[in-house]
């Protein structure tokens, strides 16, 4: 198991919210958030659980769950909430802390992640034959998504071309700078 970045987990609950300009005792738990979640049937912890872990100081139980990796940051749970707790926000930072320690409780999205990461470095966007190939290689379902092919054609979402930015070098040069940084945090 990855070891914690913060050896107190109330501590690592602190930065999460910190870093995501959220006060936690905003939230007072309505469910609101869980209630229009559209990914809440699959997720372990609810959205609204999610909030009440870091209260609690209990942030190393947030980052090991599957529910940041399934949330689609829709915004439906911040929108619906009446203390506008950025929900989205926080879990995203768990997202964040979790990958620094290399923990992904979901290895499938955080593949996805990292093939769309080097994809946008290459070409300064996503390409999606790329995306979608690689992504399908790497994981061994290799006809995943398959049947949608044809109206990704169609409506001119793939094609044969790649299209590169014109900026790709500053871009590239943009997230390996913000890499550096990360390593240095
Ligand atoms: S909707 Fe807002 S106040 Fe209600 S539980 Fe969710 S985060 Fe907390
Ligand atoms: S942003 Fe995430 S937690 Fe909020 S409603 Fe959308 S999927 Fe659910």
């Amino acid at each position: 198991m990855a070891q914690l970045q913060f050896d107190n987990s109330a501590v690592l609950a602190e930065k999460i919210a910190a870093d995501a300009g959220v006060t936690l005792s905003d939230c007072y738990q309505c469910g609101k958030c869980s209630a229009g979640c559209p990914m809440s049937a699959s997720m372990d912890i609810q959205p609204r659980q999610a909030v009440r872990l870091l209260q609690l100081g209990m942030a190393d139980e947030l980052i090991r769950s599957r529910m940041i990796w399934l949330c689609a940051s829709c915004h439906m749970c911040v929108d619906r909430c009446p203390n506008d707790v950025d929900l989205p926000a926080l879990i995203e930072n768990a997202r964040y802390q979790a990958q620094r320690i290399k923990l992904c409780a979901v290895p499938e999205v955080g593949k996805f992640n990292d093939i769309f990461m080097e994809n946008v470095k290459n070409f300064g966007k996503s390409q999606e034959v790329i995306l979608e190939g690689a992504y399908n290689l790497l994981s061994g379902n290799l006809l995943q998504d398959m049947g949608s092919v044809p109206h990704m054609l169609r409506h001119g979402i793939i094609g044969p071309e790649i299209r590169a930015v014109r900026e790709r070098e500053h871009v590239r040069r943009m997230l390996t700078e913000a890499e550096r940084e990360d390593e240095g945090c």
